[in-house]
């Protein structure tokens, strides 16, 4: 059997420690079942900048551009690199080279966990946002006109092409066919803004068309996010533009309590490009160095890697390890117990082989 080549980047800070774990668990899994994984592992990352000048070298593409996926730790290290460098020097220029066009971010109420939503069980919030990932309300079209005068304006422009945004909603569509529920919930807002938004209506219809199975609703980003809080049950998929879902994606996770531990996957779903897999929580130079950091983010979103090439009954059986042992322990400090990071890593692990 061939191997599946992954491109391993632990980064800075915190992702230096929960990599390993990432790599434990998936390893565990693939073991497994039988999937064989070859991590090749690159050092770019703030560290390497300030060696070399650039976050990654100038082949960077031709170097991971033919690997099946990119594991991903954090990047980050604002005492002596720029946010802005660090940032633009890979996670961004990955999205846009590999255009992982789908941000695909999970809000699933874990046992163990704490939410801020008063009554809710595990089992009771399960769903997913999708996000566009590279156009919409994020164009960087416009400028300031007079400037300095009292005539003084600025305009931005929102870029919704009928290419970019049919197949954000046809891998929402997919993905909420492949679940229990099919049911997918678009995020609009076109009694507000009445161009872009009556278009995305217009093309979430249309693309329905093509998935008569599916249940679909939409809401106005306004009463949309209410619902979340109020009614985080009743959603499955939930797909939206640029911005919505940026705001979306944070507002999900946080209404399950699990946005330290939550994990992101940024997506070419046709796999002409390799996609990217990291938790949702940056470099934490503040508790580096500790071993403190909880893993379950990294491990969460191998979970998803493991699904994206294609394993299904491996991520899932990933996924049930982090909640056994968020239900019984061992915690790292984050969720109130003393363990470290590998006694996490080495639990889940455990799990997963014996399950
Ligand atoms: P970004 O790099 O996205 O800007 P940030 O600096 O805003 O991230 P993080 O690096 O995610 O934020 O950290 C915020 C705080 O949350 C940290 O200072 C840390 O104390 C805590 N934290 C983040 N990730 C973890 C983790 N995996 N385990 C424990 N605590 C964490
Ligand atoms: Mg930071």
């Amino acid at each position: 059997m061939k191997a599946h080549k992954i491109a391993v980047i632990a980064g800075d800070g915190i992702g230096k420690e929960v990599m390993p774990e990432g790599l434990r668990c998936i390893d565990a899994a693939a073991r497994k079942h039988g999937i064989a994984i070859q991590w090749d592992e690159f050092d770019w990352s703030c560290d390497y900048y300030l060696k070399h000048g650039t976050m990654m070298p100038a082949d960077w593409k031709a170097q991971i551009g033919n690997h099946d996926a990119i594991f991903f730790g954090a990047v980050g290290d604002p005492a002596r690199v720029p946010d802005h460098v660090s940032l633009w020097g890979s996670l961004l220029k990955f999205r846009r080279e590999f255009d992982q066009y789908v941000n695909l971010r999970p809000a699933r109420l874990m046992p163990g966990v704490k939410s801020p939503l008063v009554g809710r069980e595990p089992g009771d919030i399960d769903f997913f946002i999708v996000r566009e990932n590279t156009e919409g309300e994020y164009s960087s079209i416009g400028g300031k006109m007079f400037a300095g005068t009292e005539r003084e304006f600025v305009v931005q422009e929102s870029i919704f092409t009928r290419i970019g945004v049919d197949r954000v909603i046809r891998f929402a569509y997919q993905l909420a066919q492949r679940r229990d529920k099919k049911h997918l919930t678009s995020a609009t807002k076109s009694n507000g803004i009445s161009i872009s938004m009556p278009y995305w209506d217009e093309r979430f219809a249309a693309i329905g068309e093509e998935f008569p199975d599916v249940r679909t609703d939409k809401f106005h980003i306004d009463i949309l996010t209410a619902n979340f809080v109020r009614r985080p049950d009743y959603f499955d998929v939930v797909v939206a533009s640029n911005l919505f879902g940026d705001i979306l994606s944070d507002l999900g996770p946080a209404c399950t309590g699990t946005i330290a531990i939550a994990p992101s996957a940024n997506l070419n779903p046709e796999r002409r490009f390799p996609s990217l897999f990291e938790p949702v929580h940056g470099s934490a130079p503040d508790i580096y160095g500790q071993q403190i950091a909880n893993p379950i983010g990294q491990i969460w979103a191998g979970s998803m890697m493991l699904d994206h090439l294609g394993y299904p009954q491996a991520a899932a059986d990933v996924l049930r390890a982090i909640e056994t042992v968020l239900a019984e322990g061992p915690h790292t400090p984050d969720l109130g117990g003393k363990a470290k990071t590998g006694d996490l890593g080495k639990a889940i692990a455990e799990v997963i082989a014996g399950n």
